[in-house]
């Protein structure tokens, strides 16, 4: 196979896949440590999707009212439905305070309040007093262009270290010996078609969510879960892909995110009777209950026959109350998006909007290091040597059932920062590395090569028009065992159409055909798994609402799904525990009860 592929070899201390807000950080953290680093991503830094976010990081600085990483951590396990791992939960919320700070420093231009200090709004489910307080206002943000200022701040302050960046470098594949270590990553160059082994002691993946797999989302095109897709053909599993986050309020057919800190600053649903329903669905927290909630809310009301519109199938978003002068100040990206996807004057009239795909709480398996984790001859959380996922490629789990908004954001610096902090530990910088076997590439060369000179009967964009087709009807904000088992059925057969694929372009240079069927090699594997794990948990916890299975079950299902895929054997399922315990002892274990707000 490198007969007909040339391979470039390049060695460093740590390899980082990905230069979102998650793999920045980790870039700039191992540079920090002395390891010699290089950062590979398939488009430049600034483009990736952390530039979308909106409404803003959280952490409780307290800035507008008491707060404490203690209520931080309560409203995030609550947010969770308790599938969440709380070592991580506490590392997380007691970090927050000091990763924005530092990003802060760092420059990153935050909103301020008039004493000077960084904005923070209320967002979904965030709350005080261990849930049985008011609303917190804990999310910080840069107007409502949070991610825009945070990544590009990321990126300026990186390029301080010796890092080496390969722009627009496609990673293939894993490079694993046979003792299941990862030993590198095989990537092409899309500007020359040429390909280079990274070699490394570690490789950090930081690919980001994998949103592409349905047909409508928030999520840039680039967002196809490459990450994923490498660590499932490298034998290692996936974790809890079943839990999709539905955004509540996408511009109704554009899919565009109108942040939640429209209703964190006032704004509030209304149904096709003009009445606010939220009041009916969460007495307390209203249109700020978590976004499980409220997108199951807004279903339940289209289903009813209370939608707006001309085919009553979607809500609106009211903030024509709001004082134009604010929204100016604090919502101006939303509402550009508005007039310009819903063709709406948000100071005169409502917005169209319905729950649109997000996030992904699953992803790939992590201890709270970054370490990616499986299962080993009985050991739930053994480290895979020479693995870290950080980011939305990653399941830490921080988010388990259900991710509150703003919590993302803090997710990436902080694990961004872990998982350096850990490499400094396990790696001694400059150490040689141990030859290759002969056939190490072979199989990712083999890959390539196949997808390259497919020459069947079906393109790439019609099979992943099906894809995402069958993961809308029946992946959905609500889930039966009918469609389910109707769905996994389905996406099978797509998956087979794989087989049947026409690639028209044979170059290696710029071939984005090429680069499209690779991508949805990775997403379909995912799709798939993601359909059978949702099958498989007979409960509703979260994001998962099963119409036959209502009720959360602790005693059979509080346990992380883990999900194997392979092109001979299809989908196998395992389980690891939740961590039901905290890292110190300045806080207690959560214990499960209803989740209601
Ligand atoms: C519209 C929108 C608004 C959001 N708003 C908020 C918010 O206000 N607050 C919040 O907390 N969260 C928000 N989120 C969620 C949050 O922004 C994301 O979860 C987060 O930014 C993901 O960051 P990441 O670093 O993991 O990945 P990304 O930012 O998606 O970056 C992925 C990186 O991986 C690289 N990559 C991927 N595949 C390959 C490959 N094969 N080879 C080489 N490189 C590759 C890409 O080039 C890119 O650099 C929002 C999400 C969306 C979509």
């Amino acid at each position: 196979m490198s007969e007909a592929y040339p391979i470039i070899e390049h060695k460093y201390d740590v390899v980082v896949v990905g230069a979102g807000g998650a793999g920045l950080r980790a870039t700039m953290g191992m540079a920090q440590a002395g390891l010699k680093t290089a950062a590979v991503t398939k488009v430049f830094p600034t483009r990736s999707h952390t530039v979308a976010a909106q409404g803003g990081i959280s952490a409780s600085l307290g800035n507008m009212g008491e707060d404490n990483w203690q209520w931080h951590m309560y409203d995030t396990v609550k947010g969770s439905d308790w599938l969440g791992d709380q070592d991580a939960i506490e590392y997380m919320c007691r970090e927050a305070p000091a990763a924005v700070l530092e990003l802060e420093q760092f420059g990153m231009p935050f909103s301020r309040t008039e004493e000077g200090k960084i904005y923070q709004r209320a967002f979904g489910g965030m709350t005080t007093q261990f849930g049985e307080g008011p609303a917190a206002q804990r999310t910080c943000a840069a107007a409502d262009r949070t991610g825009h200022a945070m990544l590009h701040t990321l990126y300026s302050q990186s390029l301080k270290y010796d890092t080496d960046f390969y722009i627009e470098y496609f990673a293939l594949d894993l490079i694993m010996d046979k003792d299941g270590a990862c030993k590198g990553v095989l990537c092409l160059c899309l500007e020359d078609g040429t390909l280079h082994l990274f070699r490394s002691h570690m490789v950090v993946l930081a690919t980001g969510g994998f949103g592409r797999a349905y047909f409508s989302c928030t999520s840039a095109h680039t967002c196809t879960g490459d990450g994923g897709g490498m660590v499932l053909r490298a034998g290692l599993p996936l974790q809890d892909m079943e839990f999709t986050q539905f955004h509540p309020t996408g511009i109704y057919g554009a899919g565009c995110l109108i942040t939640e800190g429209v209703r964190g600053e006032g704004g509030y649903l209304v149904n096709g009777e003009g009445e606010r329903f939220m009041e009916r669905y969460a007495p307390s927290a209203k249109d700020l209950a978590s976004r499980d909630v409220v997108s199951r809310s807004m279903t339940m009301e289209i289903r009813e026959g209370r939608g707006v519109g001309a085919r009553k199938d979607h809500i609106y978003l009211h903030l024509d109350h709001l004082d134009p002068a604010m929204i100016e100040e604090r919502l101006p990206g939303i509402s550009e998006s508005a007039r310009i996807f819903a063709g709406v004057d948000v100071n005169k009239e409502p917005i169209p909007v319905i729950p649109t795909v997000h996030y992904n709480m699953g992803g790939i398996p992590t201890n709270y290091h970054g370490e990616v984790v499986d299962l080993k001859n009985g050991n739930p959380d053994a480290v895979v040597p020479g693995l870290m996922a950080v980011g939305e490629a990653a399941c830490v789990s921080v988010h388990g059932a259900n991710r509150l908004g703003s919590n993302s954001l803090i997710d990436l610096v902080v694990f961004g920062r872990a998982a350096a902090l850990r490499a400094k530990d396990v790696i001694k910088p400059g150490t040689a590395h141990a030859p290759l076997a002969d056939d190490a590439c072979d199989a990712a060369l083999s890959r390539l090569d196949k997808f390259r000179n497919a020459n069947g009967g079906q393109s790439t964009a019609q099979i992943r028009d099906d894809m995402q087709r069958v993961m809308q009807d029946d992946c959905a904000v609500f889930r039966t065992g009918e469609s389910l088992q109707a769905g996994v059925k389905k996406i099978g057969e797509v998956e087979k159409q794989m087989a049947d694929i026409k690639t028209t372009d044979r170059s290696l240079i710029w071939n984005s055909d090429l680069v499209e069927t690779l991508e949805l090699d990775n997403l379909i594997r995912q799709a798939v798994v993601s359909m059978t794990a949702a099958e498989n948990r007979k409960e509703s916890r979260g994001a998962h609402a099963r119409e036959d299975y209502p009720e959360r079950d602790d005693e059979n299902w509080m346990k992380h799904t883990l999900t194997y895929h392979s092109d001979e054997e299809g989908v196998r399922l395992d389980y690891r525990p939740v961590h039901d315990y905290t890292l110190t002892d300045e806080i207690e274990y959560i214990k499960p009860k209803a989740r209601v707000y």
